[in-house]
């Protein structure tokens, strides 16, 4: 075989292997993640939480479903967890997935919520973004998939990592 054949054949083999968009009716269950949680102090296999958009904006409010689902962004200063200093956990608005405990929360100046590690890196997704005409690292939700933010490697000891979270993305549990 010339590599043109072979070029021809990889393409008709990766046209050809089933990938998540091609198959049809997936939902909740369907691929399993293995959550970290703080009450049982290990990671838990669970399925991923999948949802249609409709069935997101029942459960949200226009600007977390803009921020949360759709990879908003919150302007500066109006979020609000950026001037938020309770003890306790930052959740996942939209499954409730334990993300960022308080201890690890510092003031950035940046006008949106900082934290320098998550709760697990097992809970949050990193993923690829060169939107904007820039390179950046996407944070989301390990469980749900939603956009929390961006992490950038400007951050305080020990991580020296910035999550630069959206608060609409966020909720809190005081810790009792
Ligand atoms: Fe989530």
């Amino acid at each position: 075989m010339n590599t043109f054949t072979l070029l021809i054949a990889a393409l008709i083999a990766i046209a050809c292997t089933p990938n998540s968009t091609g198959q049809t009716g997936q939902k909740s269950g369907s691929k399993p993640v293995s959550i970290y949680s703080t009450s049982t102090g290990k990671a838990t296999p669970m399925n991923r939480i999948e949802k249609t958009d409709d069935e997101w904006r029942k459960e949200l409010s226009e600007d977390e479903f803009r921020i949360a689902r759709k990879k908003g962004t919150e302007r500066a200063f109006t979020g609000k967890y950026w001037n938020h200093h309770e003890d306790g956990l930052y959740l996942c608005r939209c499954c409730g997935t334990e993300l960022f405990p308080s201890a690890t929360k510092f003031e950035s100046g940046s006008g949106w919520p900082s934290f320098y590690d998550p709760v697990s890196k097992a809970n949050v997704g990193l993923v690829e973004d060169n939107s904007l005409m820039m390179e950046r690292t996407e944070v989301t939700c390990a469980r749900c998939g939603a956009h929390l933010g961006h992490v950038f490697d400007d951050g305080p000891k020990p991580t020296g990592l910035r999550y630069c979270i959206n608060s609409a993305s966020l909720d809190f549990k005081k810790r009792k």
